[in-house]
């Protein structure tokens, strides 16, 4: 059972979204009050969390940035009242995973906690060894997510993750940003490549010495994002 917190202040809609999320087999916690679901969410590991921006006690980027630092490595999705505050939301010191911008409508919602739920299953031989990968001073393995670079261990979320590991499994394969949110999100949405954007800034700002001139997750000009193939 995937353990779902949501920490949203408008009780209608917190109460709506519970009642869907247990449609879906979640075990859902719920708070009204940004301070109280930090202090929740530090202690108890979880799958997911839905967090309002304005809230009383502290507010939704506060808490993301916070849980972040604190090495709370699960998912986050926004809910954001303006498109304005998208930029904040994505933007690399907040660390959220995703966003959703109110109002929204269930079917949206619910589309998006599964993708955030899921994992991908990315096509590797069994073996242990086949399914880590190498490249310069980068090491990633699959079974175990994770990821070290000059063998210090990186904190990925579970998107950074799978999105690093999808590009690196395919060195000089460039993907759009519609192929990979549909690859490593499963949308069918439009719109929200977006959310493709801040992760890739957020993964070249753990794994590059120079964000700027990446050497590992490279720029395919005007068409996306490829892992390098040259040694
Ligand atoms: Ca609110």
């Amino acid at each position: 059972m995937k353990e779902v917190i949501i920490i949203e202040d408008e009780k209608d809609i917190a109460e709506l979204i519970e009642l869907h999320l247990e449609d879906l087999d979640c075990k859902v916690k719920m708070f009204h009050n940004g301070q109280e679901g930090h202090d929740y969410a530090q202690k108890h590991p979880f799958d997911l969390m839905i967090l309002d921006i304005n809230l009383p006690g502290m507010n939704g980027i506060d808490v993301c940035r916070k849980l972040r630092a604190e090495k709370v490595n699960s998912p986050i999705l926004m809910l954001t009242a303006r498109s304005e505050e998208i930029d904040k939301v994505l933007g690399l010191e907040t660390g959220a995973d995703d966003y959703l911008t109110k109002p929204f409508s269930i079917r949206e919602l619910l589309a998006r906690v599964k993708a955030n739920l899921r994992r991908v299953e990315i096509d590797t031989k069994s073996d242990e060894e086949e399914s880590s990968i190498q490249f310069k001073a980068l090491v990633l393995d699959k079974k175990k997510r994770k990821v070290s670079l000059n063998d210090e261990r990186i904190e990925l979320t579970p998107k950074e993750f799978d999105l690093l590991y999808l590009l690196a499994a395919n060195p000089g394969v460039t993907y759009d940003r519609k192929d990979l949110l549909n690859l490593v999100w499963s949308y069918d949405f439009e719109g929200y490549e977006h959310t493709v954007n801040s992760h890739i800034n957020r993964l070249r700002s753990k794994i590059e010495k120079d964000p700027t001139k990446p050497e590992y997750v490279l720029t395919t000009w005007g068409v996306g994002y490829r892992f390098n193939d040259q040694a």
